[in-house]
Formats: C-alpha cells, structure tokens, sequence
C-alpha cells in the first residue's frame, strides 16, 4: 500500500486524530496553515475529485458535515473557517487520495493564492 492517507487511516503511520467515524477519519495536518488546520480523508481510497460518482454523495457530504462539526468544536463556527478540495496538479495537490482541509483561526484572504 503506498498511498500515505490510507497508510494514516491503516494506523501503519501516525497521526493526530481529530475526528473518525465508520467512513472518516480527520487528523491534524503536519505543516498546519492556520491554527486549526485538519485533513478529512475518506478510509477507502479515491485519488481525486476526478474520481467521484454519484454512489459516492453520501460519502463526500459526510466529509463536508465532519469539516464543520470540527471547526465548530474548536470554536470556529461563528467567527468562520474554510475548507478545501485541492484537485490535481494546479490546484496543488500533492496527496492522490482525496482531503478536505478544515483551516480555522486567523483572518484568510480571497483569492487563494
Ligand atoms: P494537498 O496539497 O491538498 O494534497 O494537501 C496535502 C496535505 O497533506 C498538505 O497540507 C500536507 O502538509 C499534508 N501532509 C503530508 N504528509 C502528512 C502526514 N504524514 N500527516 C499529516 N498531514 C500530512
Ligand atoms: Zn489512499
């Protein structure tokens, strides 16, 4: 298995884990760009949005309704957060198993760079 995020969800390299469930598992990003800063991956392997069919909604809105549980828990629901679907090589992802980042804790500008 080379994938890193399924070696994470696998337990065969550590994390830090912020949320899981039967299908996720968030945990803490290792160069965080925010104070908060956590990855929600699904634990079967997709590479990219790219790879996404409609058996898969519930699956990615569940991905979504776990980002915003996160930053609620940490406090960042009122004064706001961001999430983040990078998707191939442009966009700057570098991780082929789908992530949403979960940033939360500083002012953020728009556009993303
Ligand atoms: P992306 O550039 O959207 O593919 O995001 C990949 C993210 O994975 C980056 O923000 C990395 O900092 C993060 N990352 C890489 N390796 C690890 C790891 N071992 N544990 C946690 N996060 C990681
Ligand atoms: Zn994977």
């Amino acid at each position: 298995m080379s994938c890193l995020f399924c070696r994470i969800v696998s337990g065969e390299i550590p994390a830090t884990k912020i949320y899981e469930d039967d299908r996720l598992l968030a945990f803490a990003d290792i160069n965080p760009q925010a104070p908060l800063h956590a990855l929600v991956v699904p634990k079967q392997h997709i590479a990219t949005l790219n790879d996404l069919n409609a058996d898969h909604d519930a699956l990615v809105g569940a991905m979504v309704r776990a980002a915003a549980k996160i930053a609620k828990d940490k406090g960042y629901d009122g004064p706001g957060y961001r999430t983040v679907f990078n998707c191939n090589a442009q966009a700057g992802q570098t991780v082929f198993h789908i992530h949403l980042h979960v940033l939360g804790g500083r002012s953020m500008s728009w556009p993303p760079g």
